[in-house]
């Protein structure tokens, strides 16, 4: 019997969410604003520069985010490789509870996506934007990419994990564990925990 949980954010966790959007912030700007990803140095889009300098408002944030929800563009989302391999791995230790913030209009074809590229058994929740540790009770484990719920969470006694991207690069000291891909990850929970 399993009796610990993980918490695992969905976007820029198990899925390399980033790439469509920078591809449907470059449509809807019509090429003025072209992110690369090394661009994204924080999580909120409308924050970052491309190399010309140019930069999409909280307002079209806004309605790209609208864009990116709907179905035709969730369900092109790529799986980063090998996702399932290890998250059944961490399944032999872990109760599976994938949790995201995405809005509402994203809810039915999340629910497609993860049927359609075989993720392992798993609970799906639909939390408010940085509620994730209070809104589903305690969590031993949690991956994230968003280092302020990272830390959130590491505050509160869950072994917290980052995957590395450019937007949760620091300096500062941090409770938490960052690790550069899903390998070290898996095996750092398996082992770790
Ligand atoms: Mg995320």
């Amino acid at each position: 019997m399993i009796s610990y949980r993980i918490c695992l954010d969905l976007d820029n966790v198990l899925a390399d969410t980033d790439k469509l959007m920078r591809s449907i912030i470059y449509e809807f700007t019509e090429g003025d604003v072209d992110l690369r990803y090394q661009d994204i140095t924080t999580f909120n889009y409308w924050e970052c520069n491309d190399k010309k300098g140019n930069f999409i408002s909280k307002e079209q944030w806004s309605e790209i985010h609208d864009v990116f929800s709907r179905s035709e563009n969730i369900l092109t989302v790529e799986p980063y490789p090998e996702i399932q391999e290890y998250l059944n791995q961490i399944a032999g230790k872990f109760a599976l509870h994938i949790v995201t913030t995405r809005l509402r209009a994203a809810r039915k074809p999340t629910v497609e996506w993860l049927e359609c590229h075989n993720f392992p058994e798993h609970s799906l929740h639909f939390v408010e934007h940085g509620k994730k540790h209070i809104a589903l009770g305690e969590f031993k484990v949690s991956v994230e990419d968003h280092r302020e719920q990272a830390e959130q969470f590491a505050a509160i006694g869950t072994t917290s994990y980052i995957l590395a991207h450019p937007l949760n690069e620091t300096t500062s000291n941090s409770a938490t564990i960052r690790l550069q891909d899903w390998r070290m990850l898996c095996e750092h929970i398996v082992r770790q925990n």
